[in-house]
C-alpha cells in the first residue's frame, strides 16, 4: 500500500514570526518536494495568522498543539476548534506526551478531544493522535500494552469512515527531546504492532499514516523513514531549523 508521506513540525511553546517567515521562505523553494510529502506546520496557536500571511500557497499545511474538547465557553486561555480552523490549522496535534504528564490530558480527555475534531460539522478537521511508552515501561515490557491502550481508549468511539482523517504518532516519551532516537528496528516494532492492532478493526487501516517521533534529525531520517510501516514524522527541536526540517523532509520521499 503506497502512503504519501506526511511530515509535521511541532513548533511547541518556540519560534516567532520571523521564524515563521523564515521557514515559509525556505519551504517555498521546495516545490517538486511538497507534492510528495505531506508537509504540516504546528506553531504555537498565535502564530497561525503569520503563517497564513506567508503561505499564500495551499502546498504546506497548518496544524495546532491541542485543543479544547468543548465548543466555546468559560475555558480561560483554551481555543476551540472553531477559532484554530479560522486561524488556518487543518491537523490538530491530540495527546502529546507534554501534554499528557504536564496538562491534565488522560484517556477520557483525549477521546473526547478527538471526538470532538471528527465530529466538527464546520470544517473536516484531521487528528493526529500521538502515542508511546515511558523509558521505565519500555525496560518493564510494556510497550505495545501502553500503546494499545493508548489507541483503544483514544479511538473508542471513532467510526471506520472518520479513521481516514487520523493519523497515528508513535512517540517514545524517553526518545522526546532527549536526543536518544528510537532505533529504525524499535520504531518499526511498534509501528508494525500498530498497523495491525488497526487492521483487526479498520477495513481503511492501511492508509493511516504512521509517524515516528523522537529526536528526529536530518542525519538519522532517512534510515527511520525507510522502514515499512514508518510513513513519516514528527519533528520537535529540528522542526526550528529550516535546513534541518527541509532535509527531514527531503528524506520522507
Ligand atoms: C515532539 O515534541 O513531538 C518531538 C518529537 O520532539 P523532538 O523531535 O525534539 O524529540
Amino acid at each position: 500500500m503506497q502512503r504519501q508521506p506526511v511530515v509535521i513540525a511541532n513548533w511547541k511553546m518556540n519560534g516567532n514570526r520571523q521564524l515563521a517567515k523564515q521557514m515559509a521562505e525556505a519551504l517555498r523553494e521546495e516545490a517538486g518536494l511538497l507534492s510528495q510529502v505531506q508537509v504540516v506546520v504546528c506553531p504555537p496557536a498565535v502564530l497561525l495568522p503569520a503563517w497564513q500571511q506567508h503561505v499564500f500557497y495551499d502546498a504546506v499545511h497548518l496544524g495546532a498543539q491541542d485543543v479544547n474538547e468543548f465548543e466555546h465557553g468559560a475555558h480561560t486561555g483554551e481555543h476551540s476548534l472553531a477559532l484554530l480552523g479560522e486561524a488556518g490549522a487543518e491537523y490538530i496535534l491530540i495527546g502529546h506526551s507534554e501534554r499528557r504528564q504536564h496538562y491534565g490530558d488522560t484517556d477520557a480527555r483525549i477521546s473526547a478531544k478527538v471526538n470532538a475534531v471528527l465530529n466538527y460539522q464546520a470544517q473536516q478537521l484531521k487528528v493526529v493522535l500521538c502515542v508511546g511508552e515511558t523509558e521505565a515501561e519500555r525496560e518493564t515490557h510494556q510497550t505495545t500494552t501502553v500503546v494499545e491502550a493508548q489507541l483503544s481508549a483514544a479511538l473508542e468511539q471513532v467510526t471506520a469512515a472518520q479513521m481516514t482523517h487520523v493519523v497515528i504518532a508513535y512517540e517514545p516519551v524517553w526518545a522526546i527531546g532527549t536526543g536518544k532516537t528510537a532505533s529504525p528496528a524499535q520504531a518499526q516494532e511498534v509501528h508494525r504492532f500498530i498497523r495491525s492492532w488497526l487492521q483487526q478493526k479498520y477495513a481503511a487501516a492501511d492508509t493511516v499514516p504512521l509517524l515516528y517521533g523522537g529526536s528526529v534529525k536530518a542525519d538519522n531520517a532517512e534510515t527511520l523513514f525507510a522502514e515499512q510501516d514508518i510513513d513519516g514524522g514528527l519533528i520537535g527541536g529540528a522542526s526550528l531549523e529550516p535546513d534541518a526540517f527541509v532535509a527531514i523532509c527531503r528524506a520522507a520521499v
